[in-house]
């Protein structure tokens, strides 16, 4: 629905002109403007250059250049959605999100509307995300991170059977209806496992070049502010533009960066979960997966 509605501004709006299917690979920029090149060949000119292009930001490597990458937070989420209507767990819909912990496992639960939006019983539909710190070298093998760094998520066909028996066998220490979501999304090879990635931003801006969301810090989700900071970022950045023209709009950007100490702050408070969840080993689990 937030997508929609942001198509929608974005459509509507007089100077907003989307592209779909364009990959940026190089940026430059001199003191009259600034440069994009698309894969296509295309040359776009403009007075200043937002990356807003995530984890993986190519236009970050322009501001940071000598600290371009996220690192690997030493676990992935797996994580499944599935229609109410095909779970027979007993009991009303729940009302809200629950974290739950069994010994080193986390898993968050999420009651999610219907693909057409209703959250009418039996409509909606249950979500779950679920914290593992065990199967990194699964991950190198698939090359979803490699030297540190995440590369890609590992899609639902190539998560292999060997996690989904470890999860169908584990998914018995969670309550319903979550371990219902997370079996049901097994048994339909849906399950997606996303490795985690994080950034303390060192800056925000360089020149006429200027990074938003997860392009200028990338939290764990266990913050479950990602999203929100990089709400924030754009309101930000558009109250500092406001009213600006080309001659002044880099020298406004200097406004925009009071937003670094916070966005340090959120990745910092999220790494310092990320330290303790993947420092503890416990013995009976190790032991369990060796078996
Ligand atoms: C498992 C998980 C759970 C989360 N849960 C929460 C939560 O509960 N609450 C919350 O607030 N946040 C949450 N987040 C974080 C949230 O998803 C991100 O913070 C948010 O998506 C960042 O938005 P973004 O637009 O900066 O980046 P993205 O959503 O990654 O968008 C970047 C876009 O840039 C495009 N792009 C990349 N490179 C190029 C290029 N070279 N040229 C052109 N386009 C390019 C990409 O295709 C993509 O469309 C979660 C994240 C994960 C992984």
């Amino acid at each position: 629905m937030l997508r929609m509605n942001l198509r929608e501004a974005a459509d509507t709006h007089p100077l907003v002109h989307l592209r779909h299917r364009v990959r940026v690979v190089d940026v430059g920029q001199d003191e009259s403007g600034v440069s994009a090149a698309s894969d296509s060949g295309e040359r776009f000119r403009a007075d200043l250059l937002i990356g807003a292009d995530g984890h993986r930001s190519f236009v970050r490597s322009h501001v940071a250049p000598e600290r371009p990458n996220a690192d690997f937070a030493g676990y992935v989420i797996w994580l499944g959605m599935v229609e109410e209507l095909k779970l027979s767990y007993p009991g009303p819909r729940p009302s809200r999100w629950e974290m739950l912990h069994s010994g080193e496992s986390i898993l968050f639960g999420i009651p999610a509307p219907g693909a057409d939006g209703s959250t009418a019983p039996g409509r909606g539909r249950i979500g779950w995300a679920w914290y593992d710190k065990h199967s990194n070298p699964m991950l190198h093998e698939a090359g979803a991170v490699a030297n540190g760094v995440v590369q890609h998520s590992v899609r639902p066909e190539d998560v292999p059977e060997s996690i989904l028996a470890m999860l169908e066998q584990e998914a018995s220490q969670w309550s319903r209806p979550w371990r219902d979501a997370v079996l049901q999304s097994i048994a339909d090879r849906n399950v997606l496992g996303t490795p985690i990635a994080e950034y303390v931003p060192l800056r925000l801006i360089a020149g006429r070049l200027v990074l938003v969301g997860n392009a200028a810090h990338v939290p764990t989700p266990m913050t479950g502010q990602g999203f929100d900071s990089s709400l924030l970022d754009a309101e930000a950045l558009g109250r500092a533009l406001r009213g600006a023209d080309t001659t002044t709009a880099p020298h406004r950007l200097g406004d925009y960066d009071a937003r670094l100490r916070d966005a340090q702050r959120l990745v910092e408070s999220g790494k310092s979960f990320s330290r303790s969840y993947t420092a503890k080993e416990s013995p009976q689990h190790g032991q369990k997966r060796g078996a």
